[in-house]
């Protein structure tokens, strides 16, 4: 929430709210494997980012969260011979494979609908992108968005998917796997399995390239192009059973015996080159959203679990069962002690803790909870 222009009064009140937080709910914190061989690091409330610190217990984690009360906390991915030196001396031992599905990443049409703009140097609300802020005259445009249920359904089935194809296609054991909302508008999903901590990023970045539906062409189903323009087909020996060849030759509606139908279906969408297009589009439109960064950067610190979110003030927690787990009511912990704020824009409709709230650019008073989710996105001030 560094970049939001908070005044001193927004910070201190989010500051003490995510302070009682880690005194009551330190208990969430989670203690990560081999704590002694990762690199935290973490965002202060009014100074900037703090990395390469290592901790030797959960003890000292829960004490510099009291103390510093930071915005947000981070854990590295990666195992390190010595976590606290810099990263060229850190000595790399390893990381566990993470992926991270955002909302924003989805393409959903209900974003529009709950899609803010803020001027980026003062937060006043822009009401139209096309003119600079009304106050200050900057026109670089921050985008905030509030999450609704329907982006947590289509979250939620972009996991399942990716947690299939990891299980069925990589062989990724279901134990191995956790989930988590990242407490604010996405999951993220890690992999504890050893078999994976050795992967480089070129390694990880061929994954990702499969998962999302990249590279994927016609040859996956035994489609070449032969000479003078025409089409060899030569399916797989192994037939269509998993993996893209299964999804495509699904999408054709294919099987071993359907040479000529595919070869017509080539010819009359125009020949090779078509057919490469419209294939390689459906791969990509079918691909799992991951943001490919994420997993394939061996050297990041990601947001501990158990920790507040400073974009929203939700926690991010393990999802034990992803089917019940309400991010807008289980990762909503902070205290309900009402509070008058000034919501900034107008027609302002959300819902945390199975409490619908409605708000237009007055004064509102809210429970702790819901300031600090506005305040946190820029769209609220303390009075
Ligand atoms: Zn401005
Ligand atoms: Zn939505």
């Amino acid at each position: 929430m560094n970049n939001l222009k908070n005044s001193t009064s927004d910070l201190l009140f989010v500051r003490n709210a995510f302070r009682e937080y880690y005194f009551k709910y330190n208990d969430l914190v989670e203690t990560p494997s081999r704590i002694n061989e990762r690199e935290f690091g973490f965002m202060t409330f009014q100074t900037g980012m703090m990395r390469h610190l290592s901790f030797n217990n959960i003890r000292e984690v829960y004490a510099t969260l009291i103390r510093n009360t930071p915005s947000d906390f981070y854990c590295s991915n990666a195992y390190y011979n010595f976590p606290a030196n810099l990263m060229q001396d850190k000595g790399w031992k390893g990381a566990d494979l993470i992926f991270d599905i955002d909302a924003k990443d989805l393409g959903l049409p209900c974003e529009v609908s709950h899609r803010y703009h803020l001027c980026a140097n003062c937060g006043e609300i822009i009401e139209s992108t096309a003119d600079p802020c009304p106050l200050c005259k900057n026109s670089t445009v921050r985008v905030e968005s509030i999450p609704c249920s329907n982006c947590f359904i289509s979250l939620r089935k972009e996991i399942k998917k990716l947690i299939a194809i990891l299980t069925d296609e990589i062989g990724v054991e279901d134990d191995n796997i956790s989930v988590y909302f990242s407490g604010n508008s996405g999951f993220h999903l890690y992999v504890y399995d050893a078999c994976f901590h050795h992967l480089d990023s070129r390694a990880r970045s061929d994954l990702v390239g499969y998962i999302l539906g990249n590279g994927i062409g016609p040859e996956v189903i035994g489609v070449r192009k032969g000479a003078n323009d025409k089409v060899s087909i030569k399916f797989p020996k192994a037939g269509f059973r998993y993996g893209w060849s299964m999804r495509l030759a699904r999408k054709l509606r294919i099987d071993q015996s359907s040479s000529s139908k595919l070869t017509n279906f080539i010819n009359k969408l125009g020949g090779y080159e078509r057919f490469s297009k419209y294939i390689i589009g459906y791969a990509k439109e079918i691909g799992i959203k991951i943001d490919p960064q994420v997993t394939i950067d061996i050297h990041r610190i990601f947001r501990h679990g158990g920790t507040l979110n400073g974009k929203s003030g939700l926690s991010k927690l393990r999802c034990v069962d992803l089917n019940k787990f309400d991010p807008l009511n289980d990762a909503c912990l902070l205290n309900d002690t009402d509070v008058q704020v000034h919501v900034k824009p107008s027609n302002l409709k959300f819902k945390l803790r199975g409490r619908t709230f409605t708000a237009n650019q007055k004064k509102e008073k809210l429970p702790t909870y819901a300031a600090v989710y506005l305040i946190c996105k820029g769209l609220a001030t303390t009075i």
